[in-house]
Formats: C-alpha cells, structure tokens, sequence
C-alpha cells in the first residue's frame, strides 16, 4: 500500500479515484471516497458502497443513507452536510465480484483500503467518530468482538472517542421503521449529541 501519510485532501482522493490496490477495482463503476465537512465535528463510518452509490459515487444515498441523513437531520438536529460519512473501503464488494449482491468487504480489502480512512480521519480530527457496523467497528478497535456487544459503549481510536451503533442496512433487513434496534441506534446517538453537547429532544 501506498504511503498515505502526507497527503493532502486533494491528492489523498486523487490517490483513491485511480487506485487498484485491491480487487475490488475491477468491478466498481466509481470510487466512493467519502463526502462532508472536512472540519467535521462528527464522523460516520460506514463498510462499503453499494450499488447506489457505486452508481452515484457518494456515500450513503440507497434507502440506507436515507435513513442515515434522517438520524443525522431529524435526529441530531444536523444538516448532513455538517458531518462527514465515509465507509472502510472506497469500492463496492460483491458476492463472488458478479456486481448483484452487496456483501461486507473482507480483511484483505479492509487491509488494502484502510490507509484511506486512517489518513481522512487524520486530517478531519473528529471530535467523535460513530462507526456503523461490523467492518468499522473491528477495524478502529482493532477487535473481533460483534457490534451486538459493542454498541452503545464508548471506546477510543488513537485518542478520538468511538460509538458503535448498527448499520442502518441492518436496521433495515430488521423490521426497518419498525424495527426495535431503532430505539438501540437512537439512544447511541443521544449519547453522541450528549458528548457533543448538542441539545436531546425531551431532555
Ligand atoms: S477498495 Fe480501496 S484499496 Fe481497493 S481498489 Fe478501491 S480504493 Fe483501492
């Protein structure tokens, strides 16, 4: 893997839209690099695009990011344009690479592409990062341990606060607006607001 090190926003994504460090390059339509404020209190981060945004080349716009802007806009009282949403690979993984099926990616890719997130999270200096999911979970912490027990607990990457919640896809194939895990990705994103001191709803 490239040194990522020192560069900047713009080269850092110049880097990441011709890259072919992993196998993931030969199926992607675009690169879904991240998008936000690069002064970003707030961090999400989420495993990888899917077919949306393979198509569109931004992160979190399917029915997922939808119900991601909704916990950003409704919930936190945020524009998403305020925060920054990245994923731990730039490019879509697909069951046997046949382009249909979404599927996490696996720790070779993570490996590959995680020089990306490193460094983005390096020059935004989050005050608090939330990680949706298995794959940014296990990655920042550096652990095997499921986001079914980590969630709703802060933990730390490099000195920057981490909150594990689900993936909205998971909420989603859950029983979506229905789903009880809404009530465990809400009250892990009122400890967020807390921490950030932004004002909760009824408190
Ligand atoms: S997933 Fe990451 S490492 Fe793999 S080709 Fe895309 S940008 Fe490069």
């Amino acid at each position: 893997m490239k040194d990522l090190e020192a560069q900047d926003w713009e080269s850092l994504k110049a880097a990441a839209l011709a890259c072919r460090e992993c196998r993931l390059c030969e199926t992607r339509r675009t690169v879904v690099f991240g998008e936000g404020d690069p002064g970003a209190r707030v961090m999400f981060i989420g495993e990888g695009p899917g077919k949306t945004e393979d198509e569109t080349g931004r992160p979190f716009v399917g029915r997922a990011g939808e119900l991601l802007t909704r916990i950003i806009e409704n919930g936190m009282g945020l524009n998403r344009s305020d925060v920054y949403i990245a994923n731990v690979v730039k490019c879509r993984p697909t069951v046997d690479q046949k382009g249909t099926r979404d599927r996490p990616p696996d720790p070779e890719e993570t490996a590959a592409c995680s020089p990306y997130l490193v460094r983005q999270i390096e020059l935004i200096q989050p005050e608090v990062i939330v990680t949706l999911g298995n794959p940014s979970t296990r990655f920042l912490l550096n652990t095997s341990v499921g986001i079914t027990r980590l969630r709703g607990n802060w933990a730390e990457y490099r000195g920057i606060p981490v909150m594990p919640t689900y993936h909205p896809s998971y909420v989603l194939r859950n029983g979506g607006e229905k789903s009880p895990l809404r009530k465990d990705v809400w009250h892990d994103i009122q400890m967020v607001m807390n921490r950030l001191g932004l004002p909760v709803p009824g408190k």
